[in-house]
This record gives structure tokens, sequence and C-alpha cells, in this order.
């Protein structure tokens, strides 16, 4: 089993590319942990892979609220760990519950702020800037996951 994989997107269009691959691929109780620096382009992502599904709310980084819900079939729960400064505030949203969801996909920007509460099973998405247009996405399963395989076959294809 491929357990981790690194792909190269060259402009915000490949990347929405590579999100749309992940939304052919996403189920409930999904857990994506993204992070890398401020503009990586963790956010990028998600607004892509939500769209790809088909719901075209606005995606934005939920600095302020640490939590954005969006769609249903699938719905995703969409946090932003950047400013959280005490594992109360998460507790008191109810995130607990959500990371993972019974009832949809999580996403998780800055997830390594987290660790105590991260599940058994997700998949990690570290993003490096290599320059202006160019990323390099690190792919890695942590248990039972999105299958990488299938990932880079249909990148690939
Ligand atoms: P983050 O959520 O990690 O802080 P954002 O997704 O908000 O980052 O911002 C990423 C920025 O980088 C956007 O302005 C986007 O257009 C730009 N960008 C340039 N090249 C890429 C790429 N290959 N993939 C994703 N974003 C890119
Ligand atoms: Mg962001």
């Amino acid at each position: 089993m491929l357990e981790t994989l690194e792909i190269k997107t060259t402009s915000p269009a490949e990347t929405e590319r590579l999100a749309g691959i992940f939304a052919k691929n996403i189920f409930p109780g999904l857990v994506f942990a993204l992070s890398g620096d401020l503009g990586a382009g963790k956010t990028t992502f998600v607004r892509a892979l939500v769209h790809a599904t088909g719901n075209q709310e606005i995606v934005n980084s939920p600095t302020f609220t640490l939590l954005n819900v969006y769609g249903k079939n699938p719905k995703f729960y969409h946090f932003d760990l950047y400013r959280l400064s005490a594992l109360e505030d998460l507790e008191n949203i109810g995130a607990e519950e959500l990371i993972p969801a019974t009832d949809g996909i999580t996403c998780i920007e800055w997830a390594e702020r987290i660790p105590e509460i991260m599940p058994e099973n997700y998949l990690q998405v570290s993003i490096n800037s290599l320059d202006e247009n160019s990323r390099l996405f690190v792919l890695k399963t942590i248990g039972k996951t999105i299958e990488l395989e299938r990932i880079k076959k249909q990148w690939l294809s």
C-alpha cells in the first residue's frame, strides 16, 4: 500500500485539478489534515474540493470562527486553527464530534496544532511553496484513509 505520495502543481488551476481527483475519492468520516505556511494553498485546496462536489458555496478560511460548514451530500466541516489559543475553544464548538464526522468530510488547516485530538485515521496534506506558482504536495496516510495509489493513477492519467 502506498503510504506517501508527492505531487507538484505549477498553478492554482493544477491544484484545483488535484482537489478534483480527491473529490472523486472522498467518503463520510474522512479527515484531511492540512499544513503549510500562510499562502501555501490550504484554503485553495479545500475550496476546490468543496466546489468539485457540486457545492457552489463561498469557501474562505474560517480564521475567526474556527469552523465553517458547507453543503450536503457530502457535508464539509472546514476548520482553520491558525488563531486557536486553547483546546477548550474547540471543545466549546463540539469539534471532537466532527474529527472525524459521521456525516461529512472534515478539513483542518493547521491540524498540527492539535495532535492530542487527531483521530486514528486521516490524510496528511503538507503543502510546500517552491516558488510563486509551484507547490509540492506531500501526502501521507495515517491509518486507514484514502488510497493514495488511486490518487496517483488518476493524477497521471
Ligand atoms: P493558505 O490557506 O495555505 O494560507 P491560500 O489557499 O489562502 O493559502 O492562498 C494560496 C495562494 O497561493 C493563493 O493566492 C493562490 O492563488 C496562490 N497559488 C499560487 N500557486 C498556487 C498553487 N500551485 N496551488 C495553490 N495555490 C497557489
Ligand atoms: Mg487558509
